[in-house]
């Protein structure tokens, strides 16, 4: 049975060498030049292949489709892709927060365990595909100067950021013209810029604060690190808030600067900070709070002018000061640009395909695994294991359970 595989990045080749070593005739078309691109950078050259967690831990990290996802999470977990990997003589180690990496932190290492699993497979590089057309039982799936006729086709284009990488969205336009709805894409994992002129802050990085979003009536909060960038914010809990509000109407956000203590907490350390400091620069007691280069910035916010002495500061002015460092605010602008989320949000829609097997519910032995789908989720190896999950469910479905 001929199977044409369009995509060489992490759920095609999962995918195409499952089946080539079940007999399956694999075809495996990139318009790269070559396998993994987008894998080659990911984890900033690291590779984050999984995170070591239960299913249940795994679906809180999913943002959308976790419903859709759990059969192929129950079926090959973050387990199961950490012994595939060490059984193709990939040395892993688990860092931080469960995230799982190479040994020899080489995302190319990954891609060569993920060719070596591929052996027997067929590839077509440099070929864009933008043609699958159905011919009675058949797929023609056409290149340049050349068709195949094929039993099945998967699409395992992934989504369209970092197109650069070769996941153009074109995939999108594939499923549509097959016949598939495709859910809006946005960015997702991506930096959020600001109407604030935050430009004298650029490079600032901020540990152990939260970063508060409302937004379309809900509530959204994340602790840890974010960077400023030139027009806007990054880090860790900037790039998953992002993935909650990349659809909302309306986002206000606010950082909280000392999360670690409450309001009454906070007015009672500035009081005691103002006693001991009462000739000095109100400046001086912010520098103690946070770091120098916001200074200015936060005074702006509060209104509070930063040359006053302490003795000078009102008491509606010290409420001001307490307030704005629980509740700084920032004002929200939109995300970046698609092309710079790590992820899409959006995608095949999910209504249309079965969860069980990946299949098209509209076109018999047409497939779709990885980020093209209406899936995304968490930084932290969930991208990477919802592609590898997907894969693995889609084979298994045609030939059975394996084990590695
Ligand atoms: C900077 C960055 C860092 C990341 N780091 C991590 C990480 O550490 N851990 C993690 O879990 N996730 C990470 N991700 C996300 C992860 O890389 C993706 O979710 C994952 O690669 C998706 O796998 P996929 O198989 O669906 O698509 P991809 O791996 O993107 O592969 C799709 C392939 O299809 C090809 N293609 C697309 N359209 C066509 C077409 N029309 N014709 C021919 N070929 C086509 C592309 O060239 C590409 O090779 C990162 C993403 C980025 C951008």
């Amino acid at each position: 049975m001929k199977v044409a595989i369009i995509g060489a990045g992490a759920s095609g080749l999962m995918l195409g060498g499952l089946l080539v070593k079940k007999g399956f005739d694999v075809t495996i078309f990139d318009h790269n030049e070559k396998a993994g691109k987008k894998l080659f950078i990911t984890g900033k050259g690291r590779c984050n292949i999984t995170n070591l967690c239960d299913e249940t831990e795994f679906l809180k990290n999913v943002v959308r489709g976790g419903k859709f996802l759990t059969s192929a999470l129950y079926s090959f977990n973050s387990y199961d892709t950490v012994e595939f990997f060490n059984n193709l003589n990939l040395k892993t180690k688990a860092e931080r927060g469960n995230r799982v990496f190479p040994e020899s932190d080489k995302s190319s290492d990954v891609i060569k365990a993920l060719l070596k699993h591929c052996e027997g497979v067929s590839f077509v590089f440099n070929e864009n595909i933008d043609k699958i057309t159905k011919v009675g039982e058949f797929f023609k799936v056409t290149v340049k100067n050349k068709s195949y006729i094929v039993d099945k086709v998967v699409i395992a284009t992934g989504g369209a950021s970092y197109k650069a990488t070769g996941s153009d969205g074109s995939g999108y336009k594939l499923a549509e013209r097959l016949g598939h709805r495709v859910e809006k894409i946005v960015p997702a994992l991506c930096p959020i810029k600001l109407n604030d002129d935050v430009r004298t802050l650029m490079g600032l990085s901020l540990k152990n604060v939260t970063l508060k979003a409302k937004f379309d009536g809900k509530k959204k909060e994340f602790f840890g690190e974010m960077m400023f960038t030139g027009d806007g914010i990054t880090g860790p809990i900037v790039l998953s808030m992002s993935s909650f509000v990349n659809r909302a109407k309306g986002v206000e956000l606010a950082l909280d600067l000392k999360p670690a203590l409450t309001l009454e907490q906070l007015d009672a350390r500035l009081l005691r900070d103002f006693e001991e400091n009462k000739n000095k620069n109100i400046s001086y007691i912010f520098k103690g709070l946070m770091p120098s280069s916001l200074v200015s910035f936060f005074a702006k916010k509060c209104g509070v002018d930063e040359s006053k002495k302490v003795h000078e500061i009102l008491k509606e002015e010290r409420r001001k000061i307490c307030e704005t460092l629980k509740n700084f605010p920032l004002a929200f602008k939109s995300l970046y640009p698609l092309d710079a989320g790590i992820i899409t949000s959006g995608g095949v829609a999910l209504d249309e395909v079965n969860p069980k097997t990946f299949e098209s519910k509209l076109v018999k032995n047409l497939y779709f695994i990885g980020e093209v789908l209406d899936v995304d989720a968490l930084t932290g190896g969930f991208n990477l294991q919802i592609a590898f999950s997907t894969a693995y469910k889609c084979g298994e479905s045609w030939c059975g359970h394996q084990t590695f």
